[in-house]
């Protein structure tokens, strides 16, 4: 058995040489390492190659077996093990700047991402369950994705959480300090991240793949000291230096308020990656001005975007940190756009850089989280009909067209459609239904054309409501609506940041 785990070792360790680049030493040293951890025996044979999932469960069941881990950390140790077969931090940040060096900054990118799929640290095989769709809609095709690759917490779990020690280290998830952390029930190992410096405005940041990756080469940067999110006139130069080393990645932030920033707004951080996100189809509907060697235009978006765009990168940032000092004070009662209430601020953007040859662009959607009593969750946010589809924050990813909708949706829509397929429904005893209370809106408006539905027929119907709800979301977002009134207003606010 310990001979077995032995071997179990040799063909990780082998896997660490042909997947992840560890080198001839680091190989022994890592085999030992796991030879002390695991209690096992040295192989008697060499290597093999052979499915890693394979090797891996063999190496967890062994020490379960043998109680050098309990029930439950099992994913912990998974990315222990990992951890040690991929090259140390140091190391993957030299190759990184060799790779930069000879290949390019592609090359390099393509570098870290290799190493960050095949270490398992973004787990595709839990990203592949995702339920992905497109829907079209007035000003663009957008995304749907049901998000399945977080796993529903079960009650063990969640009392683990609930009895954890409350030391707070790593501050949060975004921390420095996250490299080659071993986890706790709260947060998870990281023995597998990989992250590479970045200087952007002259200030030391660094830049990682997103575990989740809710699109292509899903990026994080982020900077070195933890310290609240703030879009200030260093995030579009820090946004536009990035881009500038990186061209075929777009970066943008979060906006820095609650209901319309993300979900970490504790540490300063960034999001990027491939240009795939629906906005980015959208073209300009309209040029305001060309001034100082910039261009500012309109996108024919969903929501209110500003976009500034020019060769001079300095002149880019400049304009973009004027228009952001008019709209954080720029009120409209016309359209219910107040700036302030009392010293408490709400306008901010959500700023995204892109360089497309010599052309640096920042698209900036005007944000506002006002909240009022018939709106508590915010004016330019879903309202609670919409919220048993979407309930969270609409930040940077869903403003620009990409939806990622909670798991819980899969079982959901699968109860929905069984219900649909009825002659009849009992609504009053809907209510109390846990799974489908929520949606008594949707089920009652498909109800109304009629039931006894196919299965496929209940579906084509749920999606369709679905599609139609994020649409209408996004059009939530928007500060300046896309009817009369709303591009009145629209044109008053160019001409405020005209001068
Ligand atoms: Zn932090």
């Amino acid at each position: 058995m310990n001979r077995e785990t032995g071997n179990l070792i040799a063909d990780l360790v082998l896997y660490g040489r042909n997947e992840l680049g560890l080198g001839t030493e680091d190989a022994v040293y890592a085999s030992n390492q796991l030879l002390e951890l695991l209690e096992a025996e040295p192989a008697d044979r060499a290597g093999k190659v052979a499915p890693l999932n394979e090797t891996l469960n063999g190496l967890i069941s062994h020490a379960l077996e043998k109680e050098i881990i309990d029930e439950g950390d099992e994913l912990r140790f998974e990315t222990k093990l990992m951890g040690l077969v991929t090259p140390s931090a140091g190391l993957v940040v030299r190759n990184y700047f060799d790779e930069l060096r000879k290949g390019g900054a592609k090359s390099a990118t393509d570098y870290l991402y290799r190493i960050s799929v095949n270490n398992k640290y973004i787990r595709m095989e839990d990203i592949s369950r995702n339920i992905r769709w497109y829907a079209d809609g007035p000003k663009g095709t957008i995304g749907i994705t049901i998000n399945l690759s977080k796993p529903e917490k079960d009650n063990k779990q969640v009392a683990a959480e609930r009895n954890a020690a409350q030391v707070k280290y790593p501050k949060c998830m975004l921390c420095l300090e996250n490299i080659g952390f071993c986890g706790t029930a709260t947060h998870p190992a990281r023995q597998t991240l990989r992250i590479v410096p970045l200087e952007l405005d002259g200030e030391d940041w660094h830049m990682q793949y997103s575990p989740y990756m809710y699109y292509d080469e899903h990026i994080i940067v982020f900077s070195d000291e933890h310290r609240p999110m703030a879009v200030t006139g260093g995030t579009f130069r820090r946004l536009l230096d990035f881009v500038d080393m990186y061209p075929h990645y777009f970066l943008g932030s979060n906006a820095d308020l609650p209901i319309v920033g993300g979900s970490i707004l504790s540490h300063d951080h960034y999001q990027g990656g491939k240009k795939v996100l629906p906005m980015f189809l959208a073209k300009d509907r309209e040029v305001c001005y060309e001034k100082d060697g910039v261009k500012v235009t309109l996108k024919d978006w969903y929501n209110s975007v500003v976009s500034v765009s020019g060769t001079d990168k300095k002149a880019v940032a400049a304009r973009c940190e004027k228009i952001l000092a008019v709209w954080r004070n720029y009120s409209d009662e016309s359209v219910g756009v107040l700036s302030h209430t009392g010293d408490v601020p709400h306008n901010t953007v959500t700023p995204i850089a892109t360089k497309t040859g010599e052309v640096y662009r920042i698209d900036m959607i005007l944000r506002n989280n006002r909240t009022d009593e018939a709106h508590p969750d915010g004016i330019f946010h879903p309202t609670a009909d919409m919220h048993n589809i979407k309930k969270e924050g609409i930040g940077i990813i869903e403003a620009m067209g990409l939806f990622i909708l909670p798991g819980r949706l899969k079982k959901e829509i699968s109860a929905a459609i069984k219900l649909l397929g009825q002659e009849k429904i009992d609504f009053a005893s809907l209510n109390d239904d846990p799974v489908l209370a929520k949606h008594l809106g949707m089920i009652a408006s498909i109800a109304a054309s009629g039931l006894s539905l196919t299965a496929k027929d209940a579906q084509k119907k749920i999606i369709d409501y679905v599609n139609a709800t994020c649409l209408k979301i996004l059009d939530c977002t928007a500060v300046f609506k896309s009817d009369e009134k709303g591009r009145a207003a629209f044109a008053k606010f160019v001409n405020a940041i005209s001068d």
